[in-house]
């Protein structure tokens, strides 16, 4: 079995575009098959080079590797001039002189009769002699396919059914714009035999091409491949998903410190459903459980709260020194702060790696900015807060061993003589990151160090 993906470098790599990419993949591994992946890139305006190495790399991080090299349609022209000169030669295709305003025209006349603006080929059968003579004349041509009139195409699309479509609703397509500027059915169709592809797995907007690739197929004599077209991927509203729920780019969501695997898990549960209740699931344990069957012929979800859950419990499976390089691009650096401490404090709670920025800055920082007011834990006295930081205070100077769970001891100790667990903790953790929310303080202690939670403590009691 041989699947492929074959984006046109036209824009970034996004979600729908890296689903089918994936469902290709586990498809061709899941048979013991090859993947292939293939540039469309006829669009000479349109296609540009650095977007052809941005998918390259998000396929590559993403573990999406690919069999042999990539096929680029721009170093093919030759192999597809082949078969539009044998298609001219055997009359399956033919020169078309219409002229824009004719084309206009017939549409025009077409749609007042209430008929679908299907081309109706009037120069299909000029013959080689007055084609050549118009050519000779300079007259503009491009090439049409000659569709076989009055059949009907059926194909078993793997997750649809049957799918049948009349040839009087395809009519005399264009092929190629002249020998060397062949455009995407026909270029796809050539490849896809050329390059031994026996499954396509693509978008729902590609039923509409399926039935000019067989036709096309069929009279160049190629295996006609298998056909499976995936559902729309939608956005909460249900509508196609788009911008308006936030990026589609895979890159994006890459830079924001969601884990290649947990990008893979979710992409592959974009219609996909393993019809049990198990949700995380390794490339090695989707290419052993993948099949078409169980792809969904409604649209999937996007549903992004569920993609930071997945990720979460990627980032707290893997190892800590490993999470600590992942973080490091997103961590501010300094002296005498273990980033692999400030790592272990919160991967708890982090949904996605970048996150780790903002929540951990406090850290850092030299002097603390905060209201004064957050200080005080309930319907505590200025005079109580100063008097509980300064029995914490005093704990943290006099303490040796600063390990976490050593001062998390102590100052559970301290709390019992309290009034309130929270009337000892809430002022201290306060005053050690100036937030309503961080890391405990003993685990703040432990990374920022005596000296400087010294500072900070003092810092809180002169300030009230
Ligand atoms: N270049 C087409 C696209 O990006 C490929 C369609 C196909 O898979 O045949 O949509």
């Amino acid at each position: 079995m041989r699947t492929r993906f074959a984006p046109s470098p036209t824009g970034a790599l996004h979600i729908g575009g890296l689903r089918t990419a994936l469902f290709n993949f586990l498809f061709a591994k899941k048979n013991n098959g090859e993947f292939f992946l293939r540039i469309e890139d006829t669009d000479k305006e349109r296609s540009k080079k650095e977007w052809e190495i941005e998918i390259f790399d998000n396929l590559k991080k993403l573990g999406l590797n690919w069999d042999n090299r990539a096929e680029r349609q721009s170093e093919r022209g030759e192999i597809y001039k082949r078969y539009l000169e044998k298609m001219l030669k055997e009359g399956t295709a033919y020169y078309c002189f219409c002229t824009k305003e004719e084309l206009d025209k017939e549409r025009e006349d077409l749609m007042k009769l209430e008929k679908a603006p299907i081309h109706q080929g009037k120069y299909r059968d000029l013959g080689l002699e007055n084609t050549l003579k118009k050519i000779e004349a300079g007259e503009k041509c491009v090439i049409r396919f000659k569709c076989p009139p009055n059949k009907d195409v059926v194909f078993n699309d793997l997750i649809r059914g049957e799918i049948k479509i009349h040839t009087s609703d395809v009519g005399d397509f264009v092929i190629a714009k002249d020998l060397n500027n062949p455009l995407y059915n026909f270029t796809c169709v050539v490849d896809d035999f050329e390059m031994g592809v026996t499954h396509i797995i693509r978008g729902e907007e590609h039923i509409p091409n399926t039935p000019k690739q067989i036709l096309l197929g069929e009279v160049l004599g190629f295996t006609i491949p298998e056909f499976a077209h995936l559902s729309l991927i939608l956005g909460k509203d249900k509508k196609k998903l788009s911008k308006r729920e936030g990026s589609t780019a895979v890159s994006d969501y890459l830079k924001q410190g969601y884990l290649p695997e947990a990008i893979i898990n979710f992409i592959a549960f974009l219609g996909w459903n393993p019809g049990t209740e198990k949700e995380i699931y390794s490339m090695d344990e989707l290419i052993q459980d993948f099949s078409i069957e169980k792809i969904s012929k409604s649209g999937a979800v996007f549903n992004i709260d569920k993609l930071d859950w997945m990720n979460g419990i990627y980032i707290r499976n893997i190892d800590i020194d490993e999470l600590t390089q992942k973080c490091l691009p997103y961590l501010k650096q300094k002296e005498g702060i273990d980033n692999k401490k400030v790592v272990k404090a919160y991967r708890d709670r982090l949904k996605k790696l970048s996150e780790i920025t903002e929540i951990t800055s406090y850290l850092y920082e030299e002097e603390l900015n905060y209201d004064k007011n957050l200080l005080i834990w309930k319907d505590m006295t200025v005079e109580e807060v100063k008097d509980s930081l300064k029995k914490a205070l005093q704990l943290v100077e006099n303490v040796e061993d600063i390990s976490s769970e050593n001062i998390q001891k102590q100052l559970v100790e301290e709390a019992k003589k309290a009034p309130s667990v929270g009337s000892f903790m809430w002022p201290l953790r306060v005053s050690l990151s100036g937030k309503k929310a961080s890391a405990g303080p003993a685990e703040i202690i432990e990374i920022i160090g005596k000296e400087k939670s010294i500072k900070r403590i003092n810092q809180a009691i002169n300030s009230l």
